[in-house]
């Protein structure tokens, strides 16, 4: 039986994180068995936001680092499709069909996009349009192979739902043609940043990266926000909402260790040093198998590219395969084939 298909993918934006990581890369690296799966690196939605000539020019150290960071977290190459975005002619062309199904009312009103708003000092009305459509490009990229799951983060869940209602639309009107795809959250939807503040995002410069050395790891963690209340270590603290203990919770094996800890924080028997002594300690060991399979894989000259040539010259014949058999089902390609027939016919009499 054909497996269903997998999609997602991430901006060359800097490298990835332990967000990423909790939000989306563990299921792909579980999931990779079980479905054909495709993965891309969205420089094309990079554009959104860093479209400087110096910000394009970056992204191609970010692209590489990426790769490297999907393959030393276990993603293999040989189960699953590496490509990049904006050597794939039909997702711009799937992206302009799919305008024509989506309102910009729905638009406006998605939550990431207000922030995006926010974030870029602008409002919703005055951001540039492929901003504001930047989910309806991103629909582009989940249906171009047909994807029937995307693991994705918290943050866009929302444009799942959109990729949804336009398959939906495009079904109601042509035909069935695409699948319904389903949001796939992580183990931890949303991972906090070292600040406390919000989400773990590169451009909140909150992050932790999965190629973090152990003495970087150290020093981003000692600089970690606690409990603002707490001002010495014999006052009980708070471990809801303490970026330390969340980041413990999910990356420290030791259980029973991290619960101890949590009631004497409670208590107020135990300091920050001692806490974070242990998340050095549970960072590192995670982090040290991943890093090592990234250095070995550093070493091969040339792997990155040709990875990410093959996947993307497989990639470019998949999508012109799925936009032909869309633009016909929609009744698009019938006037263009017949000018052709008849202008060959003409040309072949020597009219
Ligand atoms: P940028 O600041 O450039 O937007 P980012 O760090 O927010 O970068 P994205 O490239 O926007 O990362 O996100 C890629 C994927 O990782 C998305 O599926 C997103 O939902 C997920 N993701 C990003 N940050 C987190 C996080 N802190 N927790 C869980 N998932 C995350
Ligand atoms: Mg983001």
């Amino acid at each position: 039986m054909e497996k269903k298909r997998l999609l997602t993918g991430d901006r060359p934006t800097g490298r990835l994180h332990l967000g990423h990581y909790v939000g989306s890369i563990q299921n792909r690296v579980k999931l990779q068995d079980q479905y054909e799966c495709f993965f891309f690196v969205a420089d094309l939605h990079m554009l959104t936001t860093k479209k400087e000539k110096e910000d394009i020019i970056a992204s191609r150290s970010h692209i590489k680092e990426m790769v490297l960071d999907y393959l030393s977290c276990g993603i293999d190459p040989k189960k699953s499709t590496i490509y990049l975005q904006s050597a794939i002619p039909a997702v711009y062309e799937m992206n302009l069909f799919f305008e024509m199904l989506v309102s910009m009312n729905r638009l406006q009103g998605l939550p990431s996009i207000k922030e995006m708003a926010k974030n870029a000092k602008m409002d919703i009305e005055t951001i540039p349009f492929g901003l504001l459509g930047y989910p309806v490009l991103q629909t582009a990229d989940i249906l171009l192979p047909k994807a029937h799951v995307v693991p994705v983060g918290k943050d866009n869940e929302a444009h799942i739902e959109l990729a949804r209602d336009v398959a939906r639309r495009f079904n109601q009107l042509y035909g069935d043609f695409f699948p319904m795809p389903e949001a796939l959250l992580g183990e931890v939807p949303t991972l906090i940043g070292t600040d406390g503040q919000g989400k773990m995002s590169k451009s909140a410069g909150n992050c932790i990266f999965i190629s973090d050395d152990a003495k970087t790891v150290e020093k981003k963690v000692k600089a970690m926000y606690t409990d603002p209340n707490r001002i010495r270590a014999d006052v009980p603290g708070t471990v809801e909402g303490n970026p330390v203990f969340a980041y413990l919770d999910v990356f420290d094996i030791d259980k029973a260790a991290v619960d101890g800890l949590k009631v004497r924080y409670r208590q107020g028997a135990v300091g920050d040093v001692e806490v974070k002594e242990q998340l050095i300690q549970a960072l590192n060991t995670f982090l040290k198998p991943i890093q090592e399979r990234r250095r070995e894989i550093e070493m091969e000259e040339g792997l990155v590219e040709e990875i990410l040539y093959d996947g993307t010259l497989k990639m470019v014949e998949y999508g012109n395969e799925t936009l032909k058999a869309m633009k016909s089902q929609m009744g698009l390609s019938g006037t263009w084939n017949k000018i052709s027939r008849l202008a060959r016919d003409r040309k072949s009499k020597g009219l």
